[in-house]
């Protein structure tokens, strides 16, 4: 048995950075920035004016003096003239600051007969003006790799980016092995059940950027388990299901090295999930994860996460984990790393009562894997925790 460090560094080994396509800012949330992207334009491109008001000299702004307004400015129609002493140009938020002005006085403070305003009140702060470049000026950049979140796409296209370089998303086939597994909705026989986690994985290779392709379920024979290793060519990663421990029916590893897996390992010190084997095949890397619910969900938050990850471009990190305050003791650890259902809230981590891997309403009612390295001393309530949020 390996080490979960060992089987990530030998899973990082087994993929790299899927190459660039370029997508329109719309279909850009969410994908992973391959390119450093440049502005092309200041932002204000102009100085503009903050607020809705009166653009005049500064030094003229005292209170109870008068202008004559000489124009309009407003956003998308710049005044063309240029203010002079005693003039002021009538100015809404986000309009060009016309020449000469340099200051905006808000209307609040603002006296108006026809064409002549009178300062009302006392001048004092800033000018309400925004300087052109505030923002971002040409050259800035937002540098990759990067998720692209809506702040990031308001961005770009304020930088006047209409496409960008990005990831494609790495192709994962799913491939639920078992003899008795029938598909949600279907009529199960008496000794039947449901395929359930390839649909968890599939929301949740969704969810990290990849494209989950979930093909149809594979018997336990040879036939079977071939066709379906056929129906996964082309994916980046493929990911069995099941059939992967010792028993009489276990042969996903068998028939996978007969069609040419060459095997990084087999069986991590982990709980759950220990069954779980990986490696090349053809230009594709192979996971195959323990068929119990939770193993599965658990083994693709600690292992496909980061392999994603890394083939979006991300790097080579091991899951994202935080840390809480256990809110009461928990037992020494085996020699295997534990990673246990948990809820978390306010930083505070209460681990479930019931850990059986097959278990997937314990996991449906939990928000976090709390970690616990190989031979980790009990704690008491209190201690500080690892955790992986979900
Ligand atoms: P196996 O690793 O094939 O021996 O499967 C271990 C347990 O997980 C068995 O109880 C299987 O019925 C169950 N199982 C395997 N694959 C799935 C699946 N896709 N969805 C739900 N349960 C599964
Ligand atoms: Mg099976």
């Amino acid at each position: 048995m390996i080490s979960v460090g060992e089987a990530l560094a030998d899973l990082f080994a087994l993929v790299r950075p899927t190459e660039q396509e370029t997508v329109p800012l719309l279909d850009a949330s969410g994908r992973v920035l391959a390119e450093d992207a440049t502005a092309r334009r200041d932002q204000p491109p102009f100085d503009a004016s903050a607020m809705d008001g009166y653009a005049l000299i500064g030094d003229e702004a005292d209170l109870h003096a008068q202008f004559k307004i000489i124009g309009e400015s407003a956003a998308g129609r710049a005044f063309a003239g240029k203010v002079k002493p005693g003039h002021a140009v009538r100015i809404f938020t986000g309009a060009p600051l016309p020449q000469g002005a340099s200051r905006v006085v808000i209307q609040e403070d603002i006296e108006r007969r026809g064409d002549l305003i009178t300062i009302a009140s006392a001048q004092s702060g800033g000018a309400n003006i925004r300087p052109q470049g505030n923002d971002f000026s040409v050259g800035t950049v937002v540098s990759a790799p990067r998720r692209l979140r809506p702040e990031d796409l308001a961005l770009l296209a304020a930088m006047n980016i209409g496409q960008v370089p990005v990831h494609r998303k790495p192709v994962v086939a799913l491939i639920s092995t078992g003899d008795e597994l029938v598909m949600p909705g279907e009529d199960p026989g008496p000794d039947q059940i449901i395929a359930s986690n390839s649909f968890g994985l599939h929301a949740m290779l969704a969810a990290w950027g990849a494209a989950p392709r979930l093909l149809p379920i594979a018997r336990d024979n040879r036939e079977s388990l071939e066709t379906a290793f056929r129906l996964a060519e082309g994916a980046d990663l493929i990911v069995t299901i099941g059939g992967a421990s010792v028993g009489d029916h276990d042969i996903v590893g068998d028939v996978a090295e007969s069609m040419g897996l060459e095997r990084s390992f087999y069986k991590i010190a982990i709980r759950p999930g220990k069954p779980l084997m990986a490696g090349r095949m053809g230009n594709a890397a192979m996971v195959g994860l323990p068929g119990n619910p939770v193993s599965a969900m658990v083994c693709a938050r600690v292992f496909l996460a980061p392999m994603i990850r890394t083939m979006l471009g991300l790097g080579a990190e091991p899951a994202e984990n935080q840390i809480a305050i256990l809110t009461h003791d928990l037992a020494a650890n085996g020699p295997r790393e534990h990673y246990q259902r948990a809820w978390v809230e306010n930083g505070r981590i209460t681990v479930a009562s019931r850990q059986d891997s097959a278990l997937l309403s314990v996991l449906a009612d939990t928000n976090a894997l709390a970690i616990s390295p190989p031979n980790a001393e009990a704690r008491p309530a209190g201690s500080q925790i690892r955790y992986i949020p979900y």
